[in-house]
């Protein structure tokens, strides 16, 4: 089904919601809890696609009341990232969301980080430079794949799931397996700091030439978003390598890379092989046969970034 068909097909259910202060939120939420309705959350940045309706549409599925919550969080970009420029168009986002969602929860900065966040600086790693006390570290989590390249991204990403899952109380939250990383410093942070809620991933939707959608696509150029497919084919040569016996995850991670390169791509961020539950380096494939190994990349096209996975087992 087209997204419009998909529309279409459920207009008779919803009229949506928009909650822009976070004591409303709580209040609601602590409201649904006590009449025991189970509250699926879908934490989004907006410019949304069918990947995060993926998200929403399972999030319905699975309980009785869906929030959506829109925020670009300036805390996750660094410096020299595109916070400014990031697409915002809450009206296309509201008429995508309407039909299968209850509360489309959507603050503000200051609603989120106090009344003296003009003093924010975007990517400053002191909780303080937000008017707030506290920041977030995230060790190790953080440290690996886009973690170089993004330095304090993860502990902004830890720091808004903190407070969103605060103040929605979900049952179970929805993330896509597309940002692996994020959904690994997630699944820590709850089991960590006791959220009671269930981390659902959901697999990665794409494009028919398997370009991973992502609300940075709209950067592309139609040449670029062409080549932008080979970042997927990329990813499935390096599983195939390992299928065919290759175990050195060197080896693979170097086939991937001189796949790109062969594709036009001059810009790699980086290609890596790590476990799927601590992502800890992968010292040989075939001792994790039992476990989860992801193999991620970043590339950039033009000045876009662009991230993908593949998960090897
Ligand atoms: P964002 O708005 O980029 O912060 O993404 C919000 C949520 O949607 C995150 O959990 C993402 O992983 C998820 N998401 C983004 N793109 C996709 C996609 N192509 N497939 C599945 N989930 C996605």
């Amino acid at each position: 089904m087209s997204l419009y068909e998909q529309k279409t097909a459920f207009d008779h259910h919803s009229n949506m919601e928009i909650i822009t202060s976070r004591k409303a939120m709580r209040v609601l939420t602590s409201d649904l809890k006590s009449k025991g309705r189970k509250i699926g959350f879908v934490p989004t940045m907006g410019a949304l696609h069918e990947g995060h309706l993926s998200l929403v549409h399972k999030a319905r599925a699975e309980n009785d009341v869906v929030v959506v919550s829109i925020f670009v969080n300036p805390t996750q970009f660094c410096p020299n990232e595109d916070f400014a420029k990031y697409p915002r168009d809450l009206g296309a986002d509201q008429a995508l969301l309407t039909p299968f969602v209850d509360y489309l929860f959507y603050p503000s900065v200051a609603e989120m980080y106090g009344e003296s966040h003009e003093e924010f600086v975007v990517g400053s790693s002191s909780g303080n430079a937000t008017g707030n006390f506290l920041s977030f570290a995230v060790g190790d989590l953080g440290k690996c794949l886009c973690g170089l390249s993004r330095p304090q991204h993860f502990e902004g990403v830890a720091l808004v799931l903190s407070k969103l899952l605060n103040i929605i109380q979900p049952d179970r939250v929805y993330m896509g397996q597309k940002d692996f990383q994020q959904t690994v410093v997630v699944k820590h942070l709850i089991e960590e700091l006791f959220f009671e809620t269930e981390l659902v991933v959901c697999p990665t939707i794409r494009e028919e030439n398997g370009l991973a959608m992502s609300s940075r696509n709209v950067y592309l150029t139609a040449e670029e978003r062409e080549k932008a497919a080979f970042i997927y084919r990329a990813l499935q040569q390096g599983k195939k390598l390992v299928e065919s016996g290759q175990k050195d995850p060197k080896k693979i991670i170097a086939g991937v890379k001189v796949f790109l390169s062969e594709h036009g791509f001059d810009k790699i961020d980086y290609v890596d092989l790590r476990k799927g539950s601590s992502l800890q380096e992968v010292l040989e494939v075939e001792s994790e046969k039992n476990g989860k190994i992801v193999l991620a990349l970043a590339v950039f096209l033009g000045k876009t970034r662009l991230i993908d996975n593949l998960l090897i087992f």
